[in-house]
């Protein structure tokens, strides 16, 4: 080589070395994950501390309950992981008490900012899954303690409990189709909003095709994360050569790649790399890639070269037959009965219709306050836990508000409805409105009768279970009180 050759080349791999610093350092202004800077050993925070505070604050009952489960997992400069026993503990938690719990860690160390939880029973079964998997699968490269360490298939998403409707069935279809065959589906392209089911298919896609491929499975924050690390460790090699060798590339929600030019540069080669040797590639976004602001319009219509697809929020029939499908597993998976009615179930798939995750969230609600109440909740008492989920103008119904919309669906006259007088056309309505306030409100017993004329409260009971009993035989009077309800929710 000349001297002079030479010299060019080392001044472009002092370019490069400066240009990689500067992204990475940038990167670690912006992306929060590479931020997180564990806390120094001598800031530690003392649990056993806070715990007592716990206890001071929330009373020993529920301390004992609930509060005495967690655990400190790790600790950084401005948040904690906490590990709660179960996902229903960790739900429980978050929906009532997590305010209240940071607002104490805060007093011990002022720049705790937030709290993250983890899942300890998910730990025990991921890691025996992950045994179990890699023992199944030898086709996948799984690379302990490295940090591409990056196939993390969460097994309970897979194509058999991925219930279908007419929203996602286009999708389902092609991932089904890639995995049975050499689809010209290259690469698929699944994108919608969020909690709508493109992890799962993902991962479900990725089970099934590393029974007789080599998958690589990654979300795009990942990839950055290796791409950054390998950069910074000199492995720059090592990463282009590992994500080359699949046969099947699955990158999840790669909308995260937008304004990052040197990020989104690896990935188009990664891309081009894979594409050359006839690798499948699964891409999720949350968008179609035309809407995909910020990222070079070459990646773009690569992206698009395939076939693109979209979920649609599910309908309501869909929204049911997956909350009774998760409502199955559940059961199973704990191993226990929960009393839920289908009544609650209903109202789930009805009122929560943002995303499937959310409706998953809520019946987790659910089913720890009927652990913990060895009941199924009420409608009212549903709407209670919830109520950060569900929209409503927030009025609390009242008796009242319940007579009046009971006298009003019957026709009727309110002073009537509440009279003495006994003819049916009266006094069904009457035992209507009773049976609803019992549901709908929080009012006692007596209460409920006082406001129904003076009634005793045993003619209460008696109509709640009147109507328990007309439900079930009569469509009509099921009809009806499905309408009443509408009006009052
Ligand atoms: P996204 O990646 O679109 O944000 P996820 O795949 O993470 O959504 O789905 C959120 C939750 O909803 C997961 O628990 C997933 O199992 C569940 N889910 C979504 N769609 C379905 C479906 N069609 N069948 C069963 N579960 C679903
Ligand atoms: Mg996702």
């Amino acid at each position: 080589m000349q001297p002079q050759e030479s010299c060019i080349l080392i001044k472009k791999k002092i370019e490069l070395i400066i240009f990689y610093q500067i992204f990475y350092m940038s990167e670690l202004l912006t992306n929060k994950k590479t931020q997180a800077v564990q806390a120094p050993e001598e800031n530690l925070i003392n649990w056993n501390e806070i715990l007592k505070e716990f206890e001071a604050t929330f009373g020993k009952d529920i301390y004992e309950s609930w509060i005495k489960n967690i655990n400190l997992e790790k600790e950084f400069n401005n948040y904690v992981i906490l590990s709660a026993p179960t996902r229903f503990v960790r739900d429980w938690i978050v929906s009532r008490y997590a305010d209240k719990l940071l607002d104490i860690i805060k007093v011990f160390k002022k720049s705790i900012q937030r709290i993250e939880f983890s899942i300890e029973q998910e730990q025990i079964s991921d890691k025996n899954n992950k045994r179990e998997f890699q023992r199944k699968n030898s086709q996948i490269s799984l690379i302990e303690n490295s940090l591409l360490n990056y196939n993390r298939f969460n097994l309970s998403y897979n194509f058999g409990n991925f219930v279908v409707g007419e929203s996602n069935e286009l999708a389902y279809t092609a991932a089904k189709k890639i995995c049975s065959q050499n689809s010209h589906y290259n690469p698929l392209f699944i994108y919608s909003s969020v909690g709508m089911g493109k992890t799962h298919l993902l991962n479900a896609i990725g089970i099934e095709m590393s029974k007789t491929k080599k998958v690589m499975f990654i979300s795009a924050e990942r990839f950055m994360y290796h791409f950054i690390r390998s950069i910074k460790n000199n492995d720059m090699v090592k990463f282009k050569d590992f994500f080359r060798t699949s046969n099947v590339f699955i990158i999840d929600d790669i909308q995260f790649i937008r304004n990052k030019e040197a990020m989104q540069e690896e990935f188009f080669h990664t891309f081009n790399a894979l594409i050359d040797k006839n690798s499948q590639i699964v891409i999720s976004s949350d968008r179609a890639p035309s809407s995909l602001d910020r990222i070079q319009d070459r990646i773009k219509s690569r992206l698009s070269g395939g076939l693109v697809i979209d979920i649609q929020p599910p309908d309501l029939n869909l929204r049911l037959k997956i909350l009774k499908c998760k409502f199955e597993e559940i059961k199973k998976i704990f191993n226990e009965s929960y009393n839920v009615s289908d009544e609650i179930i209903q109202f789930l798939a009805t009122e929560i219709t943002s995303s499937v995750r959310e409706m998953i969230g809520a019946l987790n609600r659910v089913l720890a306050f009927s652990k913990v109440n060895a009941k199924s909740p009420s409608i009212y008492e549903c709407k209670k836990i919830l109520k950060d989920l569900i929209n409503y103008n927030s009025k609390l119904i009242t008796v009242e508000f319940i007579q009046n919309t009971v006298a009003t669906h019957f026709n009727l006259n309110i002073n009537e409805m509440l009279s003495a007088r006994r003819s049916r056309i009266l006094a069904r309505p009457r035992q209507i409105a009773m049976y609803l306030a019992k549901h709908h409100t929080t009012n006692s017993l007596p209460d409920i009768g006082r406001k129904f004329s003076n009634r005793d409260h045993t003619t209460v009971i008696h109509a709640v279970k009147k109507i328990d009993e007309l439900i079930k035989k009569e469509p009509e009077i099921k009809e009806g009180i499905i309408e009443i309800r509408k009006k009052l929710l």
